[in-house]
């Protein structure tokens, strides 16, 4: 369903990734790791259309959608810090995402409610971002980025601004949102363990490479290289 075929991305011709390529089915989470600088977000974001590949493809569903406008790509991007409309009311702040594709207002307004009951924050409909908790407010930009029915949901370590015992909640409940909705996904995370426990797939990221991308518990107990054994090592 989504393939990303020999990608490469420089900043002023210092690569920052080369020669990238993965493939992901329907409904797969991928957990990308890697250290700070590696060039997950740069990936990230090129996905979503906000930085272009510098050279490669990116298919989704037999469509090349390398030269596609980030609004008019089937992916929707959640971000570290949750940003959403101040002015606007829960509500509004969720039916923004379907004003790009024409729906009209009732059915804009309908399909928000349905988003809003489904991450658990009916009730909250007329109430502003301010009045939300960080958890509530990564809720909402969950339900805003479902909107458009992406066919790849990208997730730029959504939980790290959230304290502990939120984070943990919010783990288990994203990853049964997602994997009741057969969603397609790409977490992006510093935490070894949120990567393992998110993650169908975890990918080490590092030197513009994935240095491995396997099953959790294979990743973790059977690394190919010295990079993916230390970077495991120290940790868990
Ligand atoms: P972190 O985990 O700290 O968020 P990361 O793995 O997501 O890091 P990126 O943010 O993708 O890494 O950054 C990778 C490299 O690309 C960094 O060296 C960064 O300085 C560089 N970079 C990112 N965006 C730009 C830009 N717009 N122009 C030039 N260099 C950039």
């Amino acid at each position: 369903f989504i393939t990303v075929e020999q990608t490469s991305k420089s900043f002023h011709k210092e690569a920052i990734f080369q020669n990238l390529s993965f493939t992901l089915n329907k409904g797969d989470i991928l957990s990308i790791v890697g250290p700070s600088g590696s060039g997950k977000t740069t990936l990230l974001r090129c996905l979503a259309g906000l930085e272009s590949f510098s050279t490669g493809t990116f298919v989704i569903n037999d469509k090349d959608v390398t030269a596609l406008e980030a609004n008019k790509r089937p992916v929707s991007l959640v971000f570290q810090h949750p940003l959403l409309f101040p002015h606007m009311t829960i509500q509004e702040n969720v039916a923004y995402g379907l004003t790009f594709q024409g729906r009209k207002k009732k059915e804009r307004l309908r399909l928000a409610q349905e988003l809003i009951n489904q991450v658990g924050l009916a009730g909250y409909e007329k109430s502003f971002p301010y009045e939300l908790s960080g958890g509530q407010q990564q809720r909402v930009s969950l339900a805003r980025s479902l909107a458009i029915s992406p066919d790849l949901l990208l997730l730029d370590e959504p939980f790290s601004s959230l304290d502990v015992r939120l984070r943990n909640e919010m783990r288990t409940w994203v990853r049964q949102l997602l994997k009741d909705q057969e969603i397609t996904a790409i977490f992006v995370t510093h935490d070894k363990e949120e990567a393992m426990q998110m993650g169908d797939y975890v990918g080490v990221f590092e030197n513009g490479q994935f240095q491995q991308i396997g099953e959790p518990e294979h990743v973790y107990h059977s690394p190919s290289n010295a990079f993916v054994a230390d970077f495991f090592g120290d940790h868990l």
